[in-house]
């Protein structure tokens, strides 16, 4: 199933893998560092896919048995860390299933692969008893350690390891493969490239949901009647706000992109590069009487509620004033 073309971007990640199977020069440990839904899982799936298919290491056949066994998470050369309690390993844990089980020799192939997800969460114990395992391990032996913080492990065992960094998958990129891969309009692959910041798998989310696509709709149009509205309906655009972003950061993101689209067609209403895609005309409409001196303090606003959020200042009180802001952008008839 897991094939490194099923991840978007990491072409570095990938090429650099590629090549180690390619000149037999695996190492014994690898870390894999990137926020969660980057890849990091994936790749060291098709990785380890690389290393046991039956026959051919550069392009998993996907079809022999050990790569149906990776598939199924079965291969007894594949194993994957697991652990009770959710927020740590523990040093039993890494001890029975990885230090003792590493001495066990290949059951088919010729490598053993361990991969450990968020290995952040191993106690110091727990990395201390990895430690000895990394500092010299069988031959056969791979380890990929899955981290979103390098800094959270232990310098001994990071200077240990090959280090791999995932990185945010550039906007362009990322709206092309959503659209191909997905088949959702511009408008959308757009959005969700946005709001994902180059994580590709938050941006699959995205646009495979039903209520992404509602709260852009949604939340479109709140913007769109604000200057319509007394300041009184503020507060209640509020709580609507809050319900819909539980990260407030994307909502601010959207309100850039709004202000984006609005000053674009303000100076060109023909412009084939809107974001809201399919908005056109009520995006036109609104671009009229848009101030784009008054934009551009609504846009100022914007940076400062990030500022205010960040500092922890009360959400109402800086959402009240962004809006406030996106209220007066435009000079309503
Ligand atoms: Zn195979």
């Amino acid at each position: 199933m897991h094939d490194f073309s099923d991840v978007i971007g990491q072409d570095a990640v990938k090429e650099h893998l590629l090549r180690a199977v390619e000149s037999d020069r695996v190492s014994h440990a690898y870390l894999l560092i990137g926020e969660n839904g980057m890849g990091k899982e994936e790749i060291a799936d098709a990785f380890a896919k690389m290393l046991l298919c039956e026959k051919n290491p550069l392009h998993p056949c996907g079809v022999c048995h050990a790569c149906v066994q990776v598939d199924a998470g079965t291969h007894p050369d594949a194993v994957h860390v697991t652990h009770e309690k959710p927020n740590s390993i523990g040093v039993d844990e890494v001890r029975d299933q990885l230090a003792a089980e590493i001495m066990i020799r290949p059951f088919s192939g010729k490598r053993r692969i361990f991969i450990v997800p968020d290995a952040e969460k191993m106690t110091q114990q727990a990395q201390n008893a990895l430690l000895k395992t990394i500092e010299e391990p069988p031959d056969y032996a791979v380890i990929l350690l899955l981290t979103e913080s390098e800094e959270a492990l232990l310098e001994t065992v990071r200077s240990r390891c090959v280090k791999l960094k995932f990185r945010p998958v550039p906007k362009e990129v990322l709206t092309r493969a959503l659209m191909e891969r997905f088949g959702v309009s511009r408008g959308e692959a757009v959005l969700a490239a946005e709001f994902a910041r180059g994580v590709a798998g938050r941006a699959k989310e995205m646009v495979l949901s039903v209520e992404f696509r509602q709260r852009c709709e949604e939340t479109l149009s709140l913007l769109f009647s604000l200057p319509e509205e007394g300041a009184e309906k503020i507060p209640g655009d509020i709580s609507k706000i809050e319900e819909w972003y539980p990260d407030l950061m994307d909502f601010l993101d959207f309100v850039r992109m709004y202000f984006r689209d609005l000053l674009l067609l303000k100076s060109d209403p023909r412009s084939k590069n809107v974001i809201f895609a399919g908005n056109e005309e009520r995006l036109i409409q609104a671009s009229r009487d848009l101030s784009p001196e008054r934009a551009g303090k609504a846009l100022e606003e914007t940076e400062r509620t990030v500022d205010r959020l960040r500092a922890n200042v009360n959400a109402d009180l800086s959402l009240a004033l962004l809006l406030e802001a996106v209220r007066m952008s435009r000079t309503k008839g």
